[in-house]
């Protein structure tokens, strides 16, 4: 019996005992095909050599070093590296160990800017409903995840909350995309004068939403008036890319491709690509210098902030992915898995909606695809296909449960960025039968 408290308390797990490129290894033999990324971690696949040497030469030289005393080359590398791949305006890194921190960082390095600046009044937090943003109590508060946070609702600090963009479900038919758009950027802004015009700290959004909705893109414009209301109240604009980001959707950063620029951006999963816990937060120059101006000090702070090895494996990860060719495949795959996910379940009775951008792709089950009335949550349909498709050799990350009074039954699929075709058509025939 495990002595791991695991996340779900249940069957016993098999145990991996290794990984080389897209394929996981389990301690008997069995070999699954890595189809989500564990949960959209593993980026440019498992066992990179390249990886591991840069991590093995920093541990040789140093493991360790606190930042209230040191630097390292390897941090400062990482972040230069995230700062030129970076939107303009994103011109500093704070390094943390995962996603949760990177948010928790983020919503403190948005108060704290107002304090510096002068606006301590500002204290609101505003995000969107069907989201989620981590299990930490600042980041599970901002999350708009109704049935995660139930039972700690009675220790949250309050935030506030929008609808989220889910134009498959929510945009009405005689409604143009550009309408939908800005009726959500209005209910925003009145989200915003409702709690005072000059109270509201920050917004923070996914620009592609994964793990409650699985893969949902905003729509065309939705960004750019959100933006506009953001800085028509003075608004910090917080994109959290921890799932979405990092070559995930066929670019560097998920918001390249809705070409607007934010305040403060956290990323996490595919920075590291499992090789070690890291994350960051890039923000722009203006709160860097908010800070430098005002105390000189970022009051916040983890024991292992920039740790070198993390730093070193990251570093590495992303010089991988921003070589020539990878972002392109990500894309192409991306492509073959959603067109091939059509022909085999386009006509499905229970699969409701396929999409998603590059290789982080999310199908919808319904109970019925006109109405698009969910699946009954008792049923656990999303457990049951994740247990089907592991027994056929294929690793996929289920989603479901009440989520905001919406009950969802999704599949993402979310491969390493280094996939071929071959492998392409084998997680499209895996899940399909799964199905
Ligand atoms: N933000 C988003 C958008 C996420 O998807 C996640 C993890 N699923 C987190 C934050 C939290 O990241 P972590 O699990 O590394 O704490």
């Amino acid at each position: 019996m495990t002595r791991i408290l695991h996340r779900s308390i249940g069957p016993e797990l098999p145990r991996a005992v290794s990984g080389q490129g897209v394929y996981i290894t389990d301690a008997q033999g069995r070999r699954y095909i890595d189809g989500s990324g564990g949960a959209a971690v593993t980026s440019i696949g498992h066992g990179d050599a390249e990886v591991l040497d840069a991590m093995r030469r920093q541990m040789d030289a140093i493991a360790y070093a606190h930042t209230s005393f040191f630097t390292t080359e390897a941090a400062e590398s990482l972040a230069d590296r995230l700062v030129d791949l970076a939107p303009q305006g994103l011109d500093h890194v704070y390094l943390v160990s995962g996603g949760s921190e990177a948010v928790e960082a983020a919503l403190k390095m948005a108060r704290q800017y107002f304090v510096e600046i002068g606006q301590p009044q500002r204290r609101h937090i505003i995000a969107r409903r069907q989201s989620y943003h981590g299990n930490t109590i600042g980041a599970l508060a901002t999350g708009g995840n109704a049935w995660r946070r139930a039972q700690f609702q009675p220790i949250l600090p309050q935030t506030h909350h929008v609808s989220p963009c889910y134009a498959w479900r929510d945009q009405r038919p005689d409604e143009t995309a550009q309408d939908y758009a800005a009726r959500l950027a209005q209910e925003l802004e009145d989200k915003i004068v409702e709690l005072g015009s000059d109270q509201v700290i920050a917004f923070v959004a996914e620009p592609v939403v994964g793990a409650t909705l699985g893969a949902v893109p905003a729509v065309a414009d939705y960004f750019e008036r959100i933006r506009a209301v953001c800085d028509r109240y003075g608004v910090l604009l917080i994109l959290d890319e921890v799932m979405c980001g990092m070559g995930r959707t066929g670019t560097i950063f998920a918001h390249e491709q809705d070409g607007i620029v934010a305040d403060i951006v956290t990323v996490a999963k595919g920075l590291g690509g499992g090789y070690q816990p890291i994350g960051a937060v890039l923000l722009s120059g203006r709160i860097y210098e908010a800070f430098r101006d005002g105390s000189g000090l970022f009051q916040h702070g983890h024991t292992y902030i920039g740790h070198p090895v993390a730093a070193a494996a990251a570093d590495k990860v992303v010089e991988i992915m921003a070589r020539p060719g990878l972002m392109e495949n990500v894309r192409a795959m991306g492509q073959r898995l959603r067109d091939g996910l059509a022909d085999e379940l386009g006509r499905h009775p229970n699969v409701g909606d396929i999409r998603g951008r590059g290789l982080f792709c999310g199908i919808e089950l319904v109970a019925d695809r006109d109405s698009k009335e969910p699946l009954d949550p008792a049923l656990r349909t999303h457990a049951r296909i994740k247990r089907e498709a592991m027994a056929r050799g294929l690793i996929s990350y289920p989603m479901g449960g009440t989520i905001d009074g919406v009950r969802g039954d999704h599949i993402l699929l979310a491969p390493p960025y280094i996939i071929q075709p071959d492998e392409i058509d084998l997680i499209v025939q895996r899940i399909s039968d799964a199905i």
